[in-house]
């Protein structure tokens, strides 16, 4: 017994000084302090224990401190969740990508179209006019403006906007004669994918309620009913550096969300390119050219599940990702993954809701619209902060404790949280010491030279790269 004690002792000590580590190359001092008193409670108790061995205070405290850490132990490893109830999918709404906040800030450039649209929407009028008077992201006047920076991610999405339509047009090709071989056609989407930056590539069947039914981010085919008559879909995930997501919401968050927007857009663009030459009709679906809602495909394909702030959470990378899509007119096997835990955690959770500083999501129930219950966030308060402050934000992505680093010490405490919820309630309680309960919002911008890009000795955002 007594021996057990000091072996338990022993790992929570290393585990802490793990944890300290791993801290340290977080850039999270308080995480570190805390880590390293953990590490002399445990040193100073197994002392004391040794020291004191035979005297009637350790012999009664033992035993104490045994059934404590077995009890601990057990529980644990219980494998155990209420069920959830599932979402009835029968009778989802498709969405109008009309009325998508992106859609709507664009009309601003189109009047004829914002004309159309707010006679059919006369509530929308009052909220898109205050936006529109707001600077667009990327101009001068918001909060975290830089007149060279901001102009990287803007001429990053310029690229993705005027690329897509040569991109699409492809030459007609001779189609080989040989019947397409599914297996050998997936080994050459993921040799591509992970090649190309992704760290994940999940499949799953298009369905009608995962497709927008009008078109409208572009003024060119704003109004038009959107076809895909495409039977799979293929997602593929590219995974946001923490080194940049962690100064949130200043510029580095969105230089590195459309760093990645870019990355995901070119597996996609290739990967329709090769299904193209094997005689296949496939469609890349890139930011700005979504034909569908990609966070849902993201969850049917097993990859994650759609958090609290309404957006794709990775098993391993949490919200810190970026998704591209490319539909297929083939049947592939589908990708399967269980991540209701996830959900448990929203439910406790609430960290995003907490950090939002424009209160668009919700502390409570998931709201339901378009005939489900489902996570969504007020958009429109979420993209008026946007142009305030001239970036993306993505505060509830570093606030989210499934965003830290893929790093052995949160590769076990995923683990840890897949068991039950007892488990997610002392490892919310564990971020919330370790990296606060309410982050503290920079300011202004990040000295430059402190960015990855810019200091050669940090690590390469991407595996591989
Ligand atoms: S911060 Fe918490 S509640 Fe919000 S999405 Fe992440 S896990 Fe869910
Ligand atoms: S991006 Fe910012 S404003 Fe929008 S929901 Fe997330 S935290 Fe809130």
């Amino acid at each position: 017994m007594f021996e057990f004690v000091l072996f338990f002792l022993a790992i929570s000590a290393v585990f802490m000084l793990a944890m300290a580590h791993a801290a340290y190359r977080e850039q999270v001092p308080r995480g570190v302090a805390l880590s390293l008193a953990g590490v002399f409670l445990s040193a100073g108790i197994t002392a004391l224990l040794v020291l004191y061995q035979g005297h009637p205070i350790v012999t009664q405290t033992v035993p104490v401190l045994f059934w404590l850490t077995l009890v601990f132990i057990v529980a644990s490893l219980i494998p155990w969740f209420p069920v959830l109830k599932k979402a009835d999918t029968a009778n989802i709404e498709q969405f109008d990508e009309r009325n998508h906040m992106f859609a709507r800030g664009n009309l601003k450039f189109h009047p004829e179209l914002g004309n159309r649209y707010h006679r059919s929407h006369p509530e929308k009028k009052a909220v898109d006019e205050e936006i529109w008077r707001l600077p667009e992201l990327g101009e001068p006047g918001s909060k975290f403006y830089d007149r060279y920076v901001s102009s990287i991610s803007d001429s990053a999405f310029d690229l993705l906007d005027r690329s897509y339509v040569p991109l699409s047009n492809r030459p007609p090709v001779a189609v080989p004669a040989e019947p397409v071989d599914p297996g050998k056609l997936m080994e050459a989407v993921r040799i591509t994918a992970f090649q190309y930056g992704a760290v994940d590539v999940g499949i799953t069947s298009l369905k009608p309620y995962h497709l927008y039914s009008i078109a409208g981010r572009q003024a060119g085919n704003w109004g038009e009913k959107v076809e895909n008559h495409h039977r799979t879909a293929i997602v593929f995930v590219v995974p946001m550096s923490n080194a940049y997501i962690r100064h949130a919401p200043s510029l580095p968050a969105i230089l590195e969300s459309a760093h990645c927007y870019v990355e995901t857009a070119k597996i996609a663009h290739i990967v329709a390119e090769i299904l193209h030459r094997q005689g296949l009709s496939a469609t890349a679906h890139v930011d700005g050219h979504y034909q569908l809602i990609c966070a849902p495909l993201a969850e049917a394909a097993g990859m994650g599940h759609v958090g609290r702030m309404g957006i794709f959470m990775h098993e391993v990378y949490g919200p810190s990702v970026r998704l591209s899509v490319v539909t297929v007119d083939f049947d592939l096997p589908e990708t399967k993954g269980n991540h209701e835990y996830m959900e448990h955690f929203c439910n406790i959770c609430k960290k995003c809701a907490d950090n939002c500083p424009s209160r668009a999501i919700p502390h409570g129930e998931k709201p339901v619209s378009r005939g489900f219950a489902h996570w969504s966030v007020d958009q429109e308060s979420c993209y008026r902060f946007w142009r305030k402050i001239g970036t993306d934000c993505a505060v509830c992505i570093r606030s989210c404790p499934f965003s830290k680093p893929d790093t052995l010490m949160h590769r076990i405490v995923r683990g840890y949280i897949r068991r039950n919820p007892l488990n997610q309630r002392l490892a919310l309680l564990g971020d919330d010491l370790f990296y606060g309960r309410k982050l503290k919002l920079p300011t202004r911008n990040v000295k430059w030279k402190k960015l990855p890009a810019v200091v050669r000795r940090a690590a390469p955002p991407h595996p591989g790269c």
